[in-house]
């Protein structure tokens, strides 16, 4: 019985716009979702991270030596993002130190050196809405054991010291590496022809 009249007043409130007891039903619904989707889509929109963030993806030596270059590309295409700078290189320890500053002090460092400069690396950047974020959470934990099964470090490695590929952790933290790895002809601005099919903004 009571049922019947929470949803008899609902009803009433939401199709003819009776702002009846309805309103007390409903106070402890975000304002964003009670005042209907236009709300929710403005709060959204006004809050878009940049469509055009970009970031630096790299797969490191161990990456490169067991071919999983094109499996990795593969799943940044798939997600729906936009390669704007692709190169492979000997990376030297000058570039690396700057890259990995702020570990200088870490006791891992000089075994990252030699594991990073033992071969060829792929280095991308990549564009796309929140970018930074989402290509944190498609590669995994920096640890591989605690990274979850599905991300890149979770699917191909077991061991921190060979996982495998680099992500920028943070906008800003982007923008310099990107910097430091390429020269701003390297990096291509194009139309991708299904840019309205991946992103709205
Ligand atoms: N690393 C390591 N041992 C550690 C922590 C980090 O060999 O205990 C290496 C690993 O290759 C990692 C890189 O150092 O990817 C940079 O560390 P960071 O904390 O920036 O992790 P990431 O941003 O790569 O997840
Ligand atoms: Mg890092």
């Amino acid at each position: 019985m009571l049922q019947r009249h929470i949803f008899k007043t609902l009803f009433q409130q939401f199709h003819f716009g009776n702002p009846g007891p309805a309103k007390g039903l409903l106070c402890g619904i975000p304002s964003a979702l009670r005042d209907g989707h236009g709300s929710v889509w403005h709060r959204s929109k006004s809050s878009l991270p940049d469509a055009r963030e970009r970031t630096l993806v790299a797969v490191k030596p161990d990456g490169v030596q067991r071919r999983l270059v094109g499996q990795i590309i593969q799943r940044f295409e798939h997600r729906g993002f936009k390669l704007v700078g692709l190169k492979m290189l000997q990376v030297s320890e000058a570039l690396l130190s700057q890259h990995y500053c702020q570990l200088r002090t870490k006791p891992f460092y000089p075994s990252l050196l030699h594991y990073m400069t033992s071969g060829p690396v792929v280095v991308m950047v990549w564009e796309g809405h929140n970018i930074v974020q989402v290509s944190r959470t498609m590669v995994g934990h920096t640890n591989p054991a605690e990274a979850q099964a599905g991300t890149i470090r979770g699917d191909f490695s077991f061991h921190v010291s060979r996982n495998v590929v680099h992500a920028s952790d943070s906008p800003e933290g982007a923008q310099r590496e990107i910097q430091l790895w390429f020269e701003g002809e390297d990096l291509l601005n194009w139309d991708c022809c299904d840019q309205s099919s991946t992103s709205e903004a």
